[in-house]
């Protein structure tokens, strides 16, 4: 007994010893209380000048005015540190230790909460980065964590006591932060790429929490299950390109929060 009928072709798909690959976006971390940063809780004002999300998170900004860039990334890291993972996060925790290495996770989030929650770092690519994370401008070296730094949201400046911190210790370069900008393009080294086109070519059903599939990786992800007719799951209270694949093909659209759908998830699959 599930109580989950609707998901009962997926349990049918986990106990024969299929492949799950699962997708979340920023649903999931609504929960934990981050902002979304691309809409008005992303601007950004610095004496009489607004910036919005799309300004600021570019390579082409970054590099031009780096110290305009770095406080506003530092305050959102500050924010995804005091935000705590939630029951949904945990949840993906429980179905990973499940199912081992039959399980990928994809996640557009760089909050950083899936690694916080204990997620396998093998296991989960993050393929917009990890906003705790920062590597030189040119590559030369891997990337580290970022330290905490004084004064972080005081203000929207840049404090010259972070300048030392934020230089390459090789090269003397600025370190940038670990995050794909709107004017850059995904790879596998830093963004496992071809990593996440393959597990979705190689999975037996797609999992899909809190996103709307907007950005391109996600998108062809489904455009390759669609067309292996592999089963979709998508959770998300609202309606989006995910829940139409899912209703169209052989999966489902749970209408519901992360938390509850999957609470669900994990019932339907006997996993306490
Ligand atoms: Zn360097």
């Amino acid at each position: 007994m599930t109580g989950s009928p609707q998901l009962d072709g997926l349990r049918e798909i986990i106990t024969g010893g299929g492949r799950l690959v699962v997708l979340t976006g920023a649903g999931i971390s609504a929960e934990s209380g981050i902002p979304t940063f691309r809409g008005p809780e992303g601007f950004w004002t610095v004496g009489s000048e607004v910036y919005q999300p799309q300004d600021l998170a570019t390579w082409s900004t970054f590099s031009r005015d780096p110290q305009l860039v770095w406080p506003w990334y530092l305050w959102r890291r500050k924010l995804c540190r005091e935000a705590s993972p939630n029951a949904a996060h945990q949840a993906l925790v429980k179905l990973e230790q499940h199912l081992g290495e039959r399980f990928t996770l994809v996640t557009q989030n760089v909050d950083g909460l899936h690694a916080r929650a204990g997620s396998c770092r093998d296991q989960t690519y993050e393929i917009h980065g990890n906003i705790d994370y920062f590597r030189c401008v040119n590559s030369c070296g891997p990337r580290r964590p970022v330290p905490d730094l004084p004064h972080v949201g005081e203000d929207h400046r840049f404090r010259t006591a972070w300048a030392e911190t934020l230089e390459c210790s090789r090269c003397r370069a600025w370190m940038r932060p670990h995050v794909l900008w709107f004017d850059e393009c995904y790879d596998e080294n830093n963004y496992r790429f071809e990593s996440a086109v393959e597990a979705a070519s190689t999975a037996d059903a797609l999992l899909v929490v809190g996103t709307t599939g907007t950005t391109s990786l996600p998108a062809h992800m489904l455009q390759i299950a669609k067309a292996r007719g592999l089963p979709v799951v998508d959770i998300n209270p609202n309606d989006n390109p995910f829940a139409h694949a899912a209703i169209a093909g052989p999966g489902t659209w749970v209408q519901s929060s992360a938390t509850a759908g999957m609470s669900s998830v994990l019932s339907a699959l006997s996993i306490v």
